[in-house]
């Protein structure tokens, strides 16, 4: 108990996501269920996502399409399961631009939106660079990009360069540069005191198989395979995380992590969705 509530929502799944994506090396293993989730953070005083997940009916939906991506659900039926709706959400953390986490912005029009100058940077960079490197661009909708251009407009987006402690009471945000993606960054959501911490990954981590391997009894870093920066940054932060947390995994989230549900209390919701609750704050109600 704490300050905090935290819940795990997923919105989507892939039944089919390729192993290799998720594990670098890991060829011919065929495939995996991989769902896509965003995380809920409600405190005294705010509402905050950390990313948003896609919209179905854009061509984040088309790239969701062509990796068996099925079951999407709208933001307002997602995060009434927590009693909230899109509009009450004042803060958004977005850990990297890929389109499962940054593409449903748009249904989210008061809240405030904080990214990673590089990450903005980098993905106009790869864009310029024209359709040699497109390659790099898996995963982008540039319509996404374009979207946080026009937010920077209305003066709802804060481009980050580096570390931002206490972006809200208690609430840390961390660059992770050069590893899944050039300007990933990850959430630190600290409780009572400085034994009580969740990591929110992003996709530096996506299950807890990147932090330990096969082998429990003797744990071996296994980066993400997706990845713009470099499998060692990976295995950096990822360290880092872990040194955050004291070394307890369980207290890392990766969203895309299905094993979640064994950790902590979960249930699912009419649309088969399952609601993770990582932690409750004093006074407020269990959503499972
Ligand atoms: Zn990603």
């Amino acid at each position: 108990m704490g300050a905090h509530s935290v819940w795990v929502l997923e919105y989507a799944r892939s039944p089919v996501h390729p192993v290799s994506g998720v594990y670098y090396g890991a060829h011919n293993q065929g495939t995996m269920n991989l769902p896509f989730a965003y995380i809920l953070i409600r405190t005294a005083d705010a509402v905050a996502l950390v990313d948003v997940g896609h919209d179905a009916n854009d061509f984040g939906g088309e790239i969701a399409n062509s990796i068996g991506v099925t079951g999407w659900t709208p933001p307002e039926i997602v995060l009434g399961e927590c009693g909230v709706r899109p509009e009450d959400v004042t803060h958004i953390f977005i850990t990297h631009a890929h389109f499962d986490h940054i593409g449903g912005l748009k249904f989210f029009p008061n809240a405030k939106i904080f990214i990673q100058k590089k990450e903005l940077e980098s993905w106009m960079w790869i864009l310029a660079k024209g359709r040699r490197f497109r390659s790099l661009l898996a995963g982008l909708n540039p319509a996404d990009i374009l979207y946080l251009t026009q937010a920077n407009i209305e003066g709802r987006l804060e481009l980050l360069e580096g570390p931002r402690e206490d972006v809200l009471p208690g609430i840390h945000l961390y660059p992770a540069h050069d590893t899944h993606t050039a300007g990933s960054q990850y959430v630190v959501v600290q409780n009572r005191g400085s034994d009580d911490r969740l990591v929110l990954s992003g996709d530096v981590v996506y299950t807890y198989r990147n932090l330990t391997g096969d082998d429990q009894l003797d744990p071996c870093f296994v980066p993400p395979g997706l990845a713009n920066g470099s499998q060692t940054k990976l295995i950096q932060a990822a360290e880092e995380m872990l040194g955050i947390v004291g070394n307890d995994e369980r207290r890392i989230i990766p969203v895309h992590e299905e094993k979640l549900a064994q950790f902590y209390p979960s249930r699912l919701s009419d649309h088969g969705l399952r609601i993770v609750e990582i932690c409750v704050a004093d006074g407020e109600q269990s959503r499972v």
